[in-house]
């Protein structure tokens, strides 16, 4: 099998009962990028990619665009059957850019699973969830508000929050994470706390120091790794890295080092699905929990993460979180990857097991062929 086909496409979302506030950026409305594989005997596949904007990584939605139209062509022809060497041929037409190549890994899959008539969970492993848990994320607000966010979180089924903070006082963080605890502890909900790299390694010793009696990870709360490992051994917390984990190389490190007790992981920072599955086992040989999740985009990017999440080993299992929440509506009416009681079903479709409305996105901005 072979290749013939790749089209672009890209998609606005605006964001549900806006905006969605990070301690990085403030987004109403995200442009998606898809890619639609064609191979040679008519079977496609799909693929996303969305940068929650253009500050929260190294990835804007503009870049996925140029990126994809990069690589695309040295990929007509190539085998979609092979993710491994499919990589690599994605490394030899352009450097970095693991955002965009990821869009093009999922889209194998896809593809890969509708010809072997399995699902990309069982591709990549195999299904130890067929329903997998999620969390749900708060964006920053005020103390109270949060903390009615959280409770109501926690009556809808979801087994973990996790609660943003970050670019105003700490004391403010602080009696936001004090309220929430307040009204969620001792439901058996765990908690992490995430900064989006925006603390100073002041607030967060004090942050921990001020809440030693609430379980919390906390995730990626200063910008750099160094800043982490400097805080690592003075907090009473679990610290998990999300935007610091860029690649395997930085993960093998941290996993190695013991620089941290877990992670928040993006499938398409890291590349994609096949790259995911290395991290996914590394996690495994160390013990560390971690998330299955992308940072926004519609139902083939939720259910790549579903997938990639519902072979985690349960007990290391930290979610799976999507922007369904956030988003009105599905490119796919029945089967579109939905959150109920804080869990997600796995599709029971072959590939990624969802059939999006193409005529949602509008002509391909690029097609090679
Ligand atoms: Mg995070």
């Amino acid at each position: 099998m072979k290749i013939s086909e790749i089209h672009i496409h890209t998609h606005d979302m605006p964001v549900k009962n806006g905006p969605y506030t990070i301690a990085s950026s403030t987004v109403w409305s995200l442009q998606t990028t898809l890619v639609r594989i064609v191979a040679d005997n008519g079977l496609t596949g799909w693929g996303e990619t969305c940068p929650v904007g253009p500050t929260y990584a190294p990835s804007h939605a503009l870049g996925a665009v140029a990126a994809l139209s990069q690589i695309a062509p040295g990929l007509i022809g190539a085998n979609p059957l092979q993710p491994l060497l499919l990589r690599r041929r994605m490394d030899g037409q352009l450097c970095g850019h693991n955002y965009a190549k990821a869009a093009l890994d999922i889209a194998a899959h896809d593809l890969m699973g509708k010809h072997y008539g399995v699902r990309v969970a069982d591709l990549l492993g195999g299904v130890a969830s067929e329903r997998v848990p999620s969390y749900y994320a708060t964006g920053i607000g005020e103390p109270d508000e949060i903390a009615r966010i959280a409770a109501e979180k926690v009556a809808e089924g979801f087994p973990r929050l996790q609660i943003k903070i970050g670019n105003r006082p700490v004391e403010t963080d602080i009696e936001t994470v004090r309220k929430v605890w307040e009204r969620i502890g001792g439901k058996g909900v765990r908690l992490a706390i995430d900064g989006n790299r925006s603390l100073p390694a002041r607030d967060v010793l004090r942050l921990s120091r001020e809440c030693p009696d609430i379980p919390f990870v906390m995730e990626q709360p200063c910008n750099t790794l160094e800043e982490i490992v400097s805080i690592r051994n003075r907090v009473h917390h679990g610290i998990y890295l999300d935007e610091n984990g860029e690649d395997l190389s930085t993960v093998i490190r941290a996993a190695g080092q013991g620089l941290c007790d877990g992670f928040g992981m993006k499938v398409t920072r890291i590349g994609g699905l096949q790259a995911m599955t290395a991290f996914r086992d590394i996690c495994e040989a160390r013990a560390l929990p971690h998330t299955c999740d992308d940072a926004w985009g519609g139902d083939i990017i939720a259910a790549a993460c579903t997938h990639i999440g519902a072979t985690v080993q349960p007990r290391l299992n930290e979610g799976v979180w999507i922007a369904q929440p956030y988003i009105e509506g599905n490119y796919d009416e029945e089967n579109g990857i939905r959150i109920t009681g804080g869990h997600i079903d796995l599709p029971k479709g072959p590939g990624l097991g969802i059939t999006p409305d193409d005529s949602l996105f509008g002509p391909a901005v690029a097609s090679f062929s």
